[in-house]
C-alpha cells in the first residue's frame, strides 16, 4: 500500500486521521453530561454559543427542577430562562426547549424521535443538533455533525473547503466512512482543544502534521527549525 501523505486523496488522509486520533484519544466521546435522549437534546440546544462545561454545570439543577418533557412543557418562558441564563442567548433557548418539550409530548408520545427528518422539526434542533443526538443517545448515524472544532480543523486538514456546515457535512460524509461518523467528530474536538485550537494550530507538536497540508504552511511561515513528526 502506498503510504498516505498530505497529498493523497483526501478519503485516504481521513481513515489514516481517524485511525490516528483514536489511538492519540482513545477516550474522546461526546463532552455533554445526560442520562437520557431527552437530556442529550436539552443539553445540546444549550450548548450553541457555550462551553460544554458550562452546560453540564446548568443541567443538573436543571433536570433536578423540570425532570422530564412534560415539567419543561409546562413551565412558564421566565422560569427556563432564569434556569439557563448562564449559558447566553437565555431567551431563545429557553423558547426552544419549552418549544422542543411540547413538540416531543404532542407530535412524538413523549420520545426523542430517532430520525433526521423528524428531529430537524424539533423547534431549536438544527442539524447539527439531531446528528449528536442520533449518534450519541441512539448509535444512529445519519450525517456527521459540524460543530466549530471539526469545522475548522476539517478545513485546516484539506477535507472540507468551506466553513459552511451543512455543505461541510456534506463533503465529510463523502470521504469519511458511515461507522466513523460519530467518533469523527469527538476526535476532531479533542485534536483541535488539545493542539490545533482556535488561536494557534500547533502543527509542531502535531501528530497529523505529515497528513495535513495546513502545517507544512505554517511551519513554512513560523519559519521556526523543523521537528519531525509523529507517523
Ligand atoms: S498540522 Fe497544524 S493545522 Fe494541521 S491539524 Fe495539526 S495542528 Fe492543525
Amino acid at each position: 500500500m502506498p503510504r498516505v501523505t498530505r497529498t493523497s486523496a483526501p478519503d485516504a488522509r481521513a481513515r489514516v486521521i481517524f485511525r490516528r486520533l483514536r489511538a492519540e484519544y482513545p477516550d474522546a466521546k461526546c463532552s455533554l453530561t445526560f442520562r437520557s435522549p431527552w437530556e442529550l437534546l436539552v443539553a445540546t440546544i444549550l450548548s450553541a454559543q457555550c462551553t460544554d462545561d458550562r452546560v453540564n454545570m446548568v443541567t443538573p439543577p436543571l433536570f433536578e427542577r423540570f425532570p422530564t418533557p412534560e415539567a419543561f412543557a409546562g413551565a412558564t418562558q421566565g422560569e427556563v430562562e432564569e434556569a439557563i441564563r448562564s449559558t447566553g442567548f437565555f431567551r431563545n433557548k429557553a423558547k426552544s426547549l419549552i418549544g422542543a418539550a411540547r413538540c416531543i409530548l404532542h407530535e412524538h408520545g413523549g420520545e426523542v424521535p430517532r430520525t433526521m427528518k423528524e428531529l430537524k422539526e424539533v423547534p431549536g434542533a438544527g442539524r447539527k443538533t439531531a446528528n449528536v443526538v442520533l449518534g450519541n443517545a441512539y448509535g444512529i448515524a445519519e450525517g456527521v455533525a459540524v460543530d466549530t472544532h471539526a469545522s475548522r480543523l476539517s478545513l485546516r486538514l484539506g477535507l472540507t473547503d468551506t466553513v459552511e456546515p451543512v455543505k461541510a457535512e456534506r463533503e465529510l460524509m463523502a470521504i469519511v466512512p458511515r461507522r466513523m461518523w460519530t467518533d469523527w467528530t469527538h476526535l476532531l474536538i479533542a485534536h483541535g482543544r488539545a493542539v490545533c485550537t482556535s488561536r494557534k494550530a500547533h502543527c509542531d507538536a502535531c501528530i497529523l502534521f505529515d497528513l495535513c497540508p495546513t502545517g507544512v504552511q505554517e511551519r513554512r511561515r513560523s519559519a521556526r527549525p523543523a521537528r519531525a513528526s509523529r507517523g
